[in-house]
């Protein structure tokens, strides 16, 4: 079993308090390795060494930053299979998808090193001649970045690659469940960060979490979680006014129109449902099928979920491995047995696969028969599960996609661009795919409406999460003001 400790202030060291606790491997229920519990002494060693750094990083140019940033990508491209074995280890998610995450974190550095140095403020047009007015984009200063597991690297980058172009420096608090992935890349790949410029603290949520969250030095958290973590986090954060951002769970729907390729649909369907085992924030959560392709589209489904290979996150061959910890295989199984009794129909899944006898492996699961009530419908299940719901009208599935309280993704299968552009405009949802559902693109925001979250990842809009403006307004001449006392002098 290996012993990992945090990295604050370009040094590996323990909890303050000498504890540890465990990191699963959820395939083989096999603990491999331990990390500090870190409490609040060691948040605020961390904090200390942030603010310490944060006076030179703000001043170093955007140029340098840039090729920081662009080194980190190189070697996290170079250390991929290193860095992505640790991910499928401790998240079960597929060595293939481990490796892309690897992808995905590199082009996002080297997208937010381009843009930080491009991207520095603006001149606007000043209210008087001989002036000029400048809007600056400044740093805020420690950023706390909280995150869960289901992309320990890709969620760590979009928000450490954005905070840090912009000359924020970080503290960043992992998932418990995930934190391995992210020391060991911090090890192979940011060496050339000056000190204190970016700190990984493990622990749990309300040791660690909490004491960043309302440390006063830490003016911005930026949170990827569930919705009940978040408006928690809010709450604190609101006290001190601090800025906060949030990435939130979802109950992405996906709508399958009446002229749809049924079999593309259905395959789109299996993946953005089945995906990383369900566990993603705009995993496919429900599906609302026109009529006229209902009974093709479901058994194109059902015939897709029994072709998913579930297996061993390290063998080649795997499409989904385990979910990521027992919490999450209980819940499952918590949230189907409810909908068999609320008097869903089961159509193939539903536990665990009999191959299996140990390790949280969860088979892709399909509901039919689905109304709007259930809380199948209703409630994120985090988990390989696809509830169908059939419906009359693009009317009625528009309506029903914005029955929940989320709002974060929403996919559309269709040739007809009308029925797909109207949905695109009516339906309350941060992105929008049209027959091409779970597609990311580093230059376009990413972010949930209503409770699915507040403010944006990804693009322009994430970097200036982790910016504020300031006017500076420069008079070329230093004369008196017509406008300043006395107002009487030139009125007599
Ligand atoms: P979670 O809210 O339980 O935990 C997320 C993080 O918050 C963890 O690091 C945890 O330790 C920390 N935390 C927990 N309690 C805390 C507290 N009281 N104070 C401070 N920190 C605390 O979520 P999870 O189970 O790790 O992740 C699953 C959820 O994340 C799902 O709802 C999913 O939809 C959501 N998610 C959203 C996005 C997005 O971009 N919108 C992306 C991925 C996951």
């Amino acid at each position: 079993m290996t012993a990992y400790k945090n990295f604050v202030n370009n040094d590996w060291v323990d909890a303050k308090s000498g504890e540890t606790f465990p990191v699963e491997n959820p395939a083989t229920e096999e603990t491999f390795a331990e990390v500090p519990r870190s409490k609040g002494e060691d948040i605020e060693l961390a904090v200390r060494a942030a603010q310490d750094a944060f006076g030179q990083w703000r001043l170093t140019s955007a140029g340098k930053r840039r090729s920081i940033l662009r080194k980190i990508a190189a070697k996290s491209r170079d250390h991929r299979d290193e860095i992505a074995n640790l991910i499928t280890e401790e998240c079960g998610k597929p060595l293939v998808e481990a490796e892309d995450e690897i992808s995905v974190i590199a082009s996002n550095f080297e997208y937010y090193a381009e843009l930080g140095r491009d991207q520095i403020g603006r001149i606007v047009a000043p209210t008087s001649s001989r002036s000029m007015s400048l809007v600056k984009y400044e740093p805020y200063g420690v950023v706390g970045c909280i995150i869960p597991w289901n992309f320990p690297m890709a969620l760590m980058a979009w928000k450490v690659a954005p905070a840090l172009a912009a000359g924020n420096t970080i503290v960043l608090k992992p998932s418990e469940i995930t934190p391995v992935s992210i020391l060991k890349w911090v090890e192979l790949t940011c060496n050339n960060l000056p000190a204190g410029v970016l700190n990984i603290v493990t622990g749990y949520g309300k040791e660690a979490g909490t004491p960043l969250v309302e440390h006063p030095d830490v003016p911005v958290i930026a949170f990827t979680g569930s919705v009940a973590t978040g408006t928690h986090i809010s709450q604190l954060a609101a006290k001190r006014l601090k800025k906060v951002s949030l990435e939130l769970g979802g109950k992405d729907p996906i709508i399958v129109c009446g002229d749809c390729d049924v079999e593309v649909a259905a395959k789109g369907a299996a993946w953005g449902g089945f995906m990383n085992a369900g566990q993603v924030c705009t995993s496919v959560e429900r599906v609302y099928v026109f009529d006229s392709v209902a009974d093709s589209f479901t058994e194109a489904l059902v015939e897709e979920a029994k072709q998913v290979n579930i297996g061993h996150p390290r063998d080649s061959r795997t499409d989904i491995g385990p979910m990521a910890s027992s919490m999450q295989y209980d819940k499952a199984l918590e949230k189907v047995n409810l909908a068999v009794e609320q008097g869903a129909r089961l159509l193939t899944g539903g536990c665990r696969p009999k191959k299996f006898d140990k390790g949280y492996f969860y088979a892709p699961t399909v509901f039919d028969g689905m109304t709007s009530d259930m809380e199948l419908m209703n409630e994120e299940t985090f988990s390989p599960v696809v509830p169908i719901q059939r419906v009359k009208s693009l009317q009625e599935a528009i309506e029903l996609s914005n029955a929940t309280k989320y709002g974060l993704g929403c996919s559309i299968y269709t040739k007809d661009i009308e029925l797909a552009m109207t949905a695109a405009d009516d339906i309350k949802a941060g992105s929008f795919w049209i027959n091409n559902p779970l597609s990311e693109n580093n230059a376009a925001p990413f972010g949930g409406m209503k409770m699915s979250g507040q403010g944006r990842e990804l693009g322009i809009e994430g970097l200036d999460e982790f910016r504020e403006s300031k006017h500076i307004l420069i008079d070329y001449r230093q004369e008196k003001k017509d406008w300043w006392f006395p107002y009487g002098e030139n009125g007599d």
